[in-house]
């Protein structure tokens, strides 16, 4: 797998190149970030809304009630890939936070088809490392590299963690699976997770502060080592079309563009970019002086120069906004319509349950 997830590299001879400038400004940082920060208000919105339904039943259906938003599930991957595997052993979907699949789904749809754009584009922790490193780019006018020897086995540490997931969860019989899923503890999951950070443990607090301290200091350090949702997109992104494609007879070999990656990927020695690392965030393709050395596209090119870039069909920073957008709220009405969206739950589950979550443990015992 480690073979697979390095990127391929295609050396070329270099030759003089004339720069062709650009038409016009580069916009997609501008879009992407416009994007990142609708899902993060977005998130926020459906945090708040969890928060007063979750505060509703704790306090015994006294004060403001709110229903239960069935997008916080987003945030329940365990759940999701759990969902997905009892799907395929009994071929139901679990009527226990049905949403959290569907949306896990619709975020490898993306991956599948746009490289790991969920990561640049969508995902809150993403855009929370993203603005961590930048915040450390502006203190020390810099960020810091893991030296190699450490970088790379570090860097599997997400495989194996998402390795043992899927072991642990399929080697689960569909009855095991239902079981667990339809436990008290099983049910409310999403309640446990919010009460962990709302009332953070010292521990949790110091690892936490350590992550965050790390993330100002190393680029995207949570995504590159330790995020095993990061590593599942990776993999599913490994067969997308659409790639990072240089056309070398329109490039000065300036080196502006791996100099942008965060991935650290050597963009300018590279005709594509294959590896599972990249998360399309479209940097790369930002700082490109030229107006066709870079594109995140699809194949098609046989040729180069301007008559290879013309053959290319190029994903916009619109186009990619767009699909994303189209897959997302794609998901949510298809999942709506098959009526696989809400959990319905009887409210006398919850009034007995809610109260109770921090007491609740995996075996269902109070
Ligand atoms: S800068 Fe380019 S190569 Fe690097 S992660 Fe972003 S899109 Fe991929
Ligand atoms: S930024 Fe990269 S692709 Fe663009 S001209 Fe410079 S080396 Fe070539």
């Amino acid at each position: 797998m480690a073979a697979r997830v390095l990127p391929e590299i295609i050396s070329e001879p270099k030759k003089k190149t004339i720069l062709t400038h650009r038409q016009g400004p580069d916009r997609s940082q501008r879009i992407r970030h416009i994007v990142q920060w609708s899902f993060v208000a977005l998130n926020i919105w459906l945090g708040a809304q969890f928060y007063i339904w979750v505060r509703y039943f704790k306090h015994g259906g006294q004060g403001l009630y709110l229903p239960r938003p069935a997008g916080v599930e987003g945030w329940l991957p365990i759940d999701g890939l759990m969902n997905v595997r009892y799907l395929l052993l009994t071929g139901r979907v679990p009527a226990i936070h049905p949403a959290a699949m569907y949306l896990l789904l619709g975020f490898l749809l993306m991956s599948l088809l746009l490289k790991k754009a969920f990561c640049s584009w969508l995902c809150p922790l993403g855009t929370l490392s993203e603005n961590l490193w930048k915040l450390g780019q502006r203190i020390f006018g810099r960020n810091f590299r893991l030296p190699k020897w450490f970088d790379i086995p570090l860097r599997s540490l997400k495989y194996i963690l998402l390795g043992l997931f899927i072991y642990l969860i399929w080697s689960m019989s569909a009855d095991s699976l239902g079981g667990f899923i339809d436990s008290p503890y099983g049910m409310i999951v999403d309640v446990k997770m919010m009460n962990f950070f709302l009332g953070m443990s010292l521990t949790g607090g110091i690892v936490f502060a350590t992550l965050i301290v790390l993330s100002i200091l190393v680029q995207n350090f949570w995504c590159r080592y330790l995020c095993p949702y990061g590593a599942l997109m990776g993999l599913a992104s490994l067969l997308s079309p659409v790639a990072i494609r240089r056309d070398s007879s329109a490039c000065i070999d300036c080196s502006k563009c791996s100099r942008a990656c965060p991935a650290h990927l050597p963009v300018d020695k590279l005709v594509q970019i294959r590896s599972a690392e990249c998360n399309a965030c479209m940097a790369c393709i930002a700082e490109c002086p030229s107006q066709t050395a870079l594109q995140i596209a699809l194949p098609g090119s046989t040729g180069l120069g301007a008559k290879a870039h013309r053959r290319r069909l190029n994903v916009s920073p619109l186009a990619m906004a767009a699909l994303l957008a189209y897959i997302f709220f794609g998901t949510v009405m298809i999942a709506r319509a098959t009526n696989h969206w809400q959990t319905n739950l009887p409210r006398s589950v919850y009034m007995r349950l809610v109260p109770n979550a921090d007491s609740i443990n995996d075996t269902g015992m109070q």
